[in-house]
């Protein structure tokens, strides 16, 4: 049998675009990904539809595995000629039992490469705007392990040696045993009022920084509850000017903001709430089903030129239609001379990427408004309109385009469905506070998400509500949830801007 080739992969040390470009091409590429409980499942996103996917915590507990059980998968796996990745956290030569899973694989004679990852240590002094390095106190840095502090007997930890470090002393894996840490350094004549920095979650919204003197660490972190994963950082470097802490000053940084779209549209969202600092927790509550495969699309799709316009009222609509048309092998040219009209910019941007400049946007993002403007911007009389839009759409467009003479055909693209979800952990989540806000982009999330979570529970608590548009907060007041603010510009941006600008006050 021919033999597979494996990649060991640095994941980066926990944002998912914190990975190389060459591991995530890599990722793109796999028949199989085994991946650590330190690497970010959201950088799955990159492995292709049908890539076997296989978890492999180590740590104890059911479900766990060992490292000889992983070193038995990966060879097991790589001998039947695949391709697979093995995604290791931060960097797979840093304290990743590399050398064990590759000697696995020489003596198996599996061909390898290794990916290199931002290690934690780097990663985590960084977004807590910590440089390990400095000219003046700082020309050495060391990497330590924390797990060999309690084993007297086999350690290769020299304390003493360490405890005159002068430079930089970084700790993994050591939240568990800081308390001793800290005592052996101490005892080893370190002075006890050192500067210490303790990065938990590092990179993630959720980031935690506790900084205090060596002989007062245990304690900070204990009550500012700073649990694993966690790097310590010991040395001068650690009582960073508080002018570098740039991550903290993010729009929405530490603000844990549920978004309640479907599976795409709340991936789309967490990226956004992500790179303003803040923490995406997704609820999906609707799924939509193409409604491309009817015979009344395809009638309209054979006689598409015949249409002077063609109106697409959500970038999810647009791409329901494109992927439609990749699968029948065509493309943008099937619009011909028709012109297109999007209810938005986000509509707009998305016709764009299948090669498609809208010829008309209005100005505000609603389909009154597109109603209005559009007739105002072109002489629809006896104009043949195609609306390609969700099942449920309203019909306030439609009239204002027949009354303007337009003879319309409206033709629905996808259906909504309303997903059940778990709910326990959510529903407690809002009502222990732990919920800044609550984040609607249109009526029908809004609905499903009520159907699930009882309106008592989200306003008896602290989370606030924010809605993309006056449809959604009509929907939204009509169930008897007070709304907080709605987004002046009707897209994602507009309703992130909005929180934004409240959470500056
Ligand atoms: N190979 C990894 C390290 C694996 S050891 C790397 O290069 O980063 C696991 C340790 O890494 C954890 O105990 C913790 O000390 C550190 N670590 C990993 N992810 C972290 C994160 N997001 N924040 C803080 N520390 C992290």
């Amino acid at each position: 049998m021919t033999k597979g080739f494996v990649y060991l992969v640095g994941a980066g040390p926990g944002r998912a675009d914190l990975i190389t470009v060459r591991g995530a091409e890599i990722l793109q590429k796999a028949d199989c990904i085994i991946y650590d409980k330190l690497a970010n499942p959201a950088l799955l996103k990159f492995a292709r539809k049908d890539a076997e996917i296989i978890h492999v915590p180590k740590r104890i507990g059911s479900g766990s595995f060992t490292q000889q059980e992983i070193n038995k998968l990966l060879l097991e796996k790589a001998t039947s000629g695949k391709t697979i990745v093995r995604l290791k956290g931060g960097d797979p030569g840093i304290f990743g039992r590399c050398a064990e899973e590759i000697a696995a694989l020489i003596e198996a004679g599996i061909d390898f490469e290794i990916v290199p990852g931002v290690t934690a240590a780097t990663a985590a002094a960084e977004y807590a705007g910590i440089l390990l390095t400095d000219r003046e106190f700082s020309s050495q840095v060391v990497f330590v392990t924390g797990q060999e502090a309690k084993d007297k007997e086999k350690s290769n930890i020299d304390w003493h040696l360490l405890a005159k470090f002068r430079g930089t002393i970084v700790f993994y894996m050591a939240m568990g045993n800081l308390d001793l840490i800290a005592k052996k350094l101490i005892k080893n004549s370190m002075d006890e009022n050192t500067p210490v920095a303790v990065i938990a979650d590092a990179t993630f919204p959720t980031q935690k920084v506790v900084k205090a003197p060596l002989r007062l660490i245990n304690k900070k972190c204990k009550e500012e509850k700073a649990e694993p994963p966690a790097i310590i950082i010991i040395g001068q470097a650690a009582d960073s000017d508080a002018r570098l802490d740039w991550f903290r000053k993010k729009p929405l940084f530490g603000k844990n903001i549920v978004v309640t779209r479907d599976d795409r549209g709340n991936a789309e969202s967490a990226e956004k709430i992500i790179s303003r600092g803040g923490n995406p927790i997704e609820f999906t509550t609707i799924k939509l089903k193409p409604l491309t495969n009817t015979n009344r699309f395809l009638r309209a799709l054979a006689k598409l030129s015949e249409f002077d316009w063609t109106i697409f009222t959500s970038s999810n609509g647009v791409e329901i239609v494109f992927d439609f048309l990749r699968s029948l092998g065509k493309d943008a040219r099937v619009f011909s001379s028709a012109k297109i009209a999007a209810i938005g910019s986000e509509t707009a941007e998305t016709l764009s990427r299948f090669g498609i400049k809208a010829d008309f946007v209005p100005t505000v993002f609603t389909s009154k408004e597109l109603g209005k403007q559009l007739v105002e911007f072109a002489n629809l009389k006896d104009k043949k309109v195609l609306l390609l839009r969700s099942q449920i759409a309203s019909d306030e467009l439609a009239e204002w385009l027949k009354k303007a003479g337009a003879e319309i055909e409206n033709v629905p693209i996808y259906r909504i469905d309303t997903i059940k979800n778990k709910c326990k952990e959510l529903i407690e989540k809002i009502t222990t506070d732990k919920i800044d806000w609550i984040t609607f982009a249109s009526s029908s999330s809004a609905r499903a998400f009520f159907e699930q979570i009882p309106v008592d529970a989200v306003n008896s608590g602290r989370a606030k509500i924010a809605s993309i548009g006056p449809v959604t907060s009509e929907q939204l007041r009509s169930l008897g949830i007070r709304v907080d603010v709605e987004a002046p510009e009707h897209t994602i941006d507009g309703l992130l801007g909005a929180l934004e600008n409240i959470s500056k006050k």
